[in-house]
């Protein structure tokens, strides 16, 4: 691991000044993901910037959402009430994700912007063009077991990470950023990016801005919402397949219905045809497997992930069934 510097901010102004004074900086809360990278070489910020101490750990109501700050611990949101009882598809999302220690330690905002498992990612002497852009990518005819199959390009295909970020995405949350420039917000579905030709730019933050929050709109079809998950272990193992959904149902026809997937795509995948297709159609296992086809038709395997569209259909109807009962 390279030295680095290291400093503690006592207020979002005072961080976003030290990142923005020094080049490459980076901000740490629960440091379990940016930790580990420093120890393989993968990331070498010559500052870490401290910023576990600001006042972001709020869960509350604002304005008819529930608000979550960026530095909640995912143990205390999953734990949360509210949460619970109005979006319990995030609360599963959170159980589900990685083990009780580490949900102990991370944060909301460090989990959405957690980076990739791809192995070649992760050993600074393979090609990565997230990691080291135009070296080349030794995924797309190496070891791709895990890897996406929607959502790629001829220079990534990486798996976005987030159990969170999914279910997030199905409900349709805000990200609250902070930035030299002010606050803003971003929607979720305009949140993180695809691969491209640039890999390397996953989410459309600015450089230096700060996650300070999300807020979670009503659902109002929440009891007919969940997340099922498929991985290779029963605990502490990253989706190869997930599925956040939730049906609004009138007796037995479908009025709305919100999908997102994980564990297959470059970003959480939200299904717009997958949704229409269910829009007014009766809750039954046929119109899921329809629904489950359209949302993978555009996926492409490379060999040893082939198995992960024929398992996202299997997972999404799964979750639907799931859904639909209540
Ligand atoms: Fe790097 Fe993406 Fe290729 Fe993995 S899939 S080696 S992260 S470019």
């Amino acid at each position: 691991m390279n030295p680095f510097a290291y400093v503690r901010a006592d207020a979002p102004a005072s961080a976003l000044t030290a990142i923005t004074e020094f080049p490459g900086a980076r901000y740490v809360a629960g440091g379990t993901n940016l930790l580990d990278l420093m120890k393989l070489d993968v990331e070498a910020p010559p500052l870490l910037v401290d910023i576990s101490r600001l006042s972001l750990h709020a869960i509350e109501d604002r304005s008819g959402a529930l608000y979550v700050g960026a530095l909640a611990r995912l143990t205390d949101v999953a734990a949360d009430a509210r949460v619970r009882q109005r979006f319990p598809l995030v609360a599963i999302a959170l159980e589900e994700s990685a083990s009780p220690q580490l949900r102990n330690m991370a944060t909301v905002g460090g989990n959405l912007l957690q980076r990739t498992r791809c192995a070649y990612f992760r050993d600074i002497a393979m090609p990565c063009n997230k990691r080291n852009p135009g070296s080349g990518c030794g995924a797309l005819d190496g070891e791709n077991r895990r890897h996406a199959v929607l959502g790629t390009s001829p220079h990534c295909i990486a798996v976005a990470p987030s159990d969170l970020a999914v279910a997030l995405a199905a409900i349709d949350a805000t990200v609250h950023v902070a930035g030299r420039d002010g606050p803003r917000t971003i929607a979720m579905r305009d949140f993180y990016r695809l691969p491209g030709e640039m890999p390397q730019i996953e989410t459309s933050l600015e450089p230096n801005e700060l996650i300070a929050g999300v807020s979670l709109p009503p659902l109002a079809f929440s009891s007919r919402s969940t997340y099922v998950k498929v991985r290779d272990r029963a605990q502490y193992d990253f989706a190869l397949a997930s599925a956040a959904v939730a049906l609004d149902l009138e007796d037995t026809t479908i009025r709305e219905a919100r999908i997102a997937l994980g564990g297959l795509a470059t970003v959480p995948w939200r299904s717009p045809e997958a949704e229409r297709l269910l829009g007014g159609a009766i809750a039954s296992r046929a119109s899921f497997e329809r629904a489950a086809a359209a949302a993978m038709s555009g996926a492409l395997g490379r060999g040893a992930n082939d198995y992960k569209i024929s398992l996202g259909q299997r997972t999404l109807v799964r979750a639907l069934e799931n859904a639909a009962k209540g």
